[in-house]
């Protein structure tokens, strides 16, 4: 007998079993809407042009291989601390932001889980949105928190359920950590205003709660990193000690490079130094050090004025194409192919993602059919759709829903 003998098969991963079966597809029609990763007008994979010469900047100095730090470069966790909190940030400006290195956001995100259980003082208990990014509960769940979650989006109105949110915030235990999404929720595309975000501050300190943060998409839902970060920089303005996760994958289109940070505002240095301490003691068995490259090119984007003003731009460019597929496809859907049902959400809806409101058996007929690839929540990545392929993605939903 095998020792693997009693070993059960797992179910593929949703969205990466997607890409298999796209790859696969031979059909010239398909598209896929699964992944969230940008694609240009031609739908290809897009190198930002801001991180080719990043590459070529840090190639030039000959750098070496040796290990970073435990908690990763010191001048990238400076600088990416610097663009999710602002140059106003007190704590920042106090130095009392402890940041390390991640493998991209989902390691900030494990490393987080593993700190908050490890060191959360009130209750290992955190609330997702409903629904969240899929590994969000599994990644909580692996770190041994208990994971619950909070009302968020509104079938009805395909928009955001806020007095459910309210509800919810509400009648969660003291002590508990809320999970929150920066800017570009995934997988609804549906984000609180400012005014909304505003009382999700007050709610969450009446009740004492903790805000984690998950920001994957800075830059992606306006085209503004300064404005995407507003709801971390305002709970830190009100005097929240937040959590934060950043993830350079989408807007800097670093995907496979993985590169992040976990970020933790302490009370003064004294703590923040203690806290650093425990992040190291976390990282070390999981795997010692984080890689090199990524960081450098991060970095070197992040501390040079020209790259970083055509990083910005091209942030702009991929966000902007975004908003273009979506008023494109609204028209599409309504004005060309008069197609049942109110489709205002998906102008309405923000960043790389639509919940289109697509019933599970609609997609099913969508992906069998039409070879259109998306996951069975009806989720579509904006990012997979351009104007050689929009036209018959209209269609085929047109189609799929009558
Ligand atoms: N958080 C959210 C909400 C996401 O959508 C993603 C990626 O899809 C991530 C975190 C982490 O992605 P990565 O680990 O590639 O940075």
């Amino acid at each position: 007998l095998s020792t693997w003998a009693n070993v059960p098969a797992g179910p593929p991963d949703p969205i990466l079993g997607l890409t298999v079966a796209f790859k696969a597809d031979k059909d010239p029609r398909k598209i896929s809407v699964g992944v969230g990763a940008y694609r240009d007008d031609h739908g290809k994979p897009y190198v930002l042009s801001s991180v080719k010469k990043a590459e070529s900047l840090v190639a030039s100095t000959n750098p070496d291989k040796e290990y970073l730090d435990i908690t990763g470069l010191p001048e990238f966790n400076k600088n990416v601390a610097l663009l999710a909190y602002g140059a106003d940030c007190s704590p920042l400006k106090a130095g009392t932001i402890a940041v390390t290195q991640t493998l991209s956001g989902t390691g900030a995100l494990r490393v987080g889980g593993a700190f908050m259980q490890r060191f959360f003082p009130t209750g290992k208990v955190i609330y997702l949105p409903s629904p969240s990014w899929g590994n969000h509960t599994p990644i909580f769940r692996d770190s041994g928190l208990e994971v619950r979650q909070y009302r968020y989006f509104d079938k009805k109105t395909a928009g955001l359920d806020f007095a459910g949110l309210k509800e919810d915030i509400q009648n969660a235990p003291a002590g508990a950590i809320v999970l929150l999404h920066a800017c570009a929720h995934n997988p609804t595309g549906v984000d609180p205003t400012p005014a909304q975000w505003k009382e999700i501050s007050d709610l969450v300190k009446e009740k004492k709660l903790f805000p984690f943060f998950d920001m994957a998409y800075q830059g992606f839902a306006s085209g503004n990193t300064t404005k995407d970060a507003f709801a971390v920089r305002y709970f830190v303005e009100q005097g929240h000690q937040v959590a934060l996760c950043q993830s350079f994958a989408k807007n800097m289109g670093l995907y496979g490079e993985r590169v992040g940070a976990f970020s933790l505002v302490t009370a003064d240095p004294e703590e923040k130094a203690r806290v650093e301490s425990q992040l190291k003691i976390i990282i070390r068995p999981m795997y010692s050090n984080p890689p090199l490259h990524g960081a450098r090119i991060v970095n070197a984007i992040l501390s040079d004025k020209g790259l970083y003003k055509e990083w910005e731009s091209e942030i702009e460019v991929m966000a902007n194409r975004i908003i273009n597929m979506r008023d494109r496809l609204y028209d599409l859907l309504t004005s060309t192919h008069n197609t049942p049902g109110e489709w205002g959400h998906i102008k309405s809806q923000i960043g790389m993602f639509s919940f289109t409101g697509l019933t599970p058996s609609q997609t099913k007929a969508l992906v069998e059919k039409a070879h259109i690839y998306m996951t069975a929540d009806g989720r579509i990545s904006m990012a997979g759709l351009n104007s050689g392929n929009i036209d018959y993605f209209a269609e085929s939903v047109s189609k799929a829903v009558r």
